[in-house]
């Protein structure tokens, strides 16, 4: 029986450990990736991922193992995201799995993401395979890691694969582990079609591709499947697997993990989480699917030139299929103009997301300061959400505002508790305890407002611990705070996208910090720009900045007009992520200003 012969499993860790490096040295020892194509993170195939060296995306692999005991077995391969941003691409991950490779560094040890990572793969029942990688590093420990494993985790490591993904060690001891411990699949292959839609992606010729994993029955070309949620059908056009390359099958059976298109060219139709079944013989219940991601935080995206609106709302459209963590609906700005407010998992997340819309579908976007969603309770009873600071309704109107807190488990070192604790006081957190979790490690955990843990708290954490902190969050409800909007005015104008809320007693500090921020990042033009911080009509700072003295087209002696429309039009192409509000030009980072903390 064929299903008995295929293992699934992801490889979760946290950042750094060496997921994508351990994938690697897989597809190289079972040849799926030939020694002259192999390149270093190779399933990192976004040109981001390579840049950043990190993995954004959840990948999915089949490959061909030829084991001790005689058989080839077919392994699916996920490999996934470390940082706490993309948990959503891991939670989708494991649930097409039966087995979890969980890698540890054999130098940093468990971490918060690996924690966090573990807990995933135990909620779904999934068997875990312990790896200790790097030992090749002077100063790996893989003894105290594998305490750690059992002391921090519960889990045996007794027999944890000792593995340098780097130098190619323990590879066939951990594909021989992922035989023996990963269970094989057990959907019925003669039961009508379920496959669970665990990713997607829009390809222009093919249209949107889904990946997924069939639980029961079969699919092959020129079925007619349906979606059982959306409740569309269609035909499917093709089946396979990615070897790293797509690769067309004739038939994928329950176990398999692989892809499917069928012409699909409504995207909106098409989400992760459904389930897929053949429209001639339904399936009666669908699958569980996944639970909806709530976003942590929002900002406004526009595009940098008004007429790109149409492209931006495509664009996010066909980058949704891809980023299921993704939300967006459509706002405006008096200074900006028409976008979308867009939600997203975190800072990262946002980056990321501002990113590939400009790489991937060529375009120029201007990104507001994020914000978190307060809680606006008015004089009139009502509840306002207000995910737009700019959208904060009159003081006078407001009896209480509200703001999410986060339960953040940081796991640090001993020695590094007071700097923690300093930190997390400094950010308005509230102390709720600390576990040691062995001799040298403890969890701590605060509640924490949202808003003070988004932008810089993990840089700042890491540097204070010397890179040792690691950190974990969800959220926990929201909590009463004393918090004002502030208003940014340039040349007198409001400019809405500028606005921002902070508690009231670093209010007025904060607005002298972000008018004196502003004034070095917004370029000088040919005329006085005042900058003005207020609440409401009081302005709490204020500061100038200065005319330019020289025009740039002066040196041609107004002359050549060809050649000074020309310079004219370099600096208008290289006014990258700049969107002109009133007379002045704000650049990109003036939005992000806000959000910087000394
Ligand atoms: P991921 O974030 O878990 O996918 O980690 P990567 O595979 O991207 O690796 C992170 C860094 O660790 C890279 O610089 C790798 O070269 C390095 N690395 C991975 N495995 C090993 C190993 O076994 N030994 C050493 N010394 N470095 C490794
Ligand atoms: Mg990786």
């Amino acid at each position: 029986q064929h299903q008995k012969y295929i293992r699934n499993f992801s490889i979760v860790a946290h950042i750094d450990h060496g997921k994508s490096t351990l994938a690697d040295r897989i597809l190289e020892m079972t040849d799926t990736v030939s020694k002259r194509d192999m390149q270093d993170q190779i399933l990192d195939n976004m040109d981001l991922e390579r840049e950043r060296g990190i993995t954004i995306k959840l990948n999915a692999v089949e490959l061909t193992y030829h084991a001790k005991d005689g058989h080839d077995y077919e392994f699916h391969l996920i490999d996934t995201p470390g940082h706490v941003d993309f948990s959503y691409e891991v939670s989708r991950s494991l649930a097409a799995c039966e087995g979890a490779v969980l890698v540890v560094d054999a130098a940093q040890g468990v971490e918060a993401q690996t924690l966090a990572n573990v807990y995933l793969a135990l909620d779904d029942d999934l068997e875990i395979v312990p790896v200790i990688n790097k030992i090749d590093l002077p100063s790996a420990d893989p003894d105290k890691v594998k305490k750690e494993i059992e002391d921090v985790i519960g889990l045996d490591a007794s027999d944890a694969v000792l593995a340098s993904a780097k130098q190619g060690i323990g590879i066939e001891d951990l594909l021989e582990q992922i035989v023996a411990k990963v269970p094989a699949p057990s959907g019925d292959l003669d039961a009508p079609l379920k496959a669970l839609v665990f990713d997607s992606v829009y390809d222009d010729y093919r249209g949107v591709v889904l990946s997924v994993r069939v639980y029961d029955g079969t699919v092959q070309p020129g079925d007619k499947i349906r979606m059982m949620n959306s409740e569309t059908e269609y035909e499917v056009t093709e089946v396979g697997v990615n070897s790293p390359n797509p690769l067309s099958r004739d038939y994928l059976i329950a176990g398999d993990v692989g892809y499917i298109t069928a012409s699909i060219k409504d995207i909106t139709e098409t989400r992760v989480g459904d389930t897929v079944t053949n429209a001639e013989d339904p399936a009666d219940k669908a699958l569980p699917g996944y639970r909806e991601m709530n976003p942590m935080v929002y900002a406004g995206l526009y595009p940098t030139d008004n007429a790109k609106l149409t492209d931006l709302r495509e664009a996010l459209e066909k980058l949704k299929l891809n980023d299921a963590a993704l939300e967006f609906e459509p706002e405006s700005s008096q200074a900006l103009g028409f976008g979308f407010r867009c939600g997203f998992l975190g800072m990262l997340h946002m980056d990321v997301v501002q990113e590939r819309l400009e790489r991937e579908f060529n375009l120029d976007l201007i990104t507001t300061a994020p914000s978190v969603t307060y809680h606006a309770y008015l004089t009139d009873g009502t509840m306002k959400e207000v995910e737009n600071p700019a959208e904060m309704p009159e003081a006078s109107a407001i009896k209480k505002i509200e703001e999410p807190i986060v339960k953040a488990t940081i796991m640090a070192p001993n020695e590094y508790v007071g700097a923690v604790m300093e930190l997390c006081q400094h950010r308005r957190g509230q102390f709720l305890t600390m576990e040691y979790l062995d001799d040298y490690r403890v969890n701590i955990i605060y509640n924490m407002p949202l808003s003070e843990i988004i932008f810089d708290f993990f840089d700042k954490l890491k540097s204070s611990t010397r890179g040792y902190a690691s950190l974990d969050y969800e959220m926990n409800g929201y909590q009463e705070s004393d918090l004002v909007k502030i208003d940014l005015l340039l040349n007198g104008d409001k400019v809405d996208a500028l606005s921002f809320i902070a508690h009231r007693t670093f209010a007025a500090q904060r607005g002298r910090e972000i008018a004196s921020r502003l004034k070095g990042i917004i370029p000088r033009q040919n005329f006085e720009i005042p900058i003005q911080a207020a609440i409401g009509a009081k302005i709490i700072a204020r500061t100038t900045i200065k005319a330019y003295r020289k025009d740039v087209t002066a040196h041609l002696y107004g002359g050549d007009r060809t050649r000074r429309m020309k310079l004219l039009e370099k600096q208008k192409a290289g006014k990258k992520r700049m969107k002109a509000v009133g007379r002045v030009d704000i650049p990109q980072e003036a939005f992000m200003a806000v959000l910087k903390t000394d």
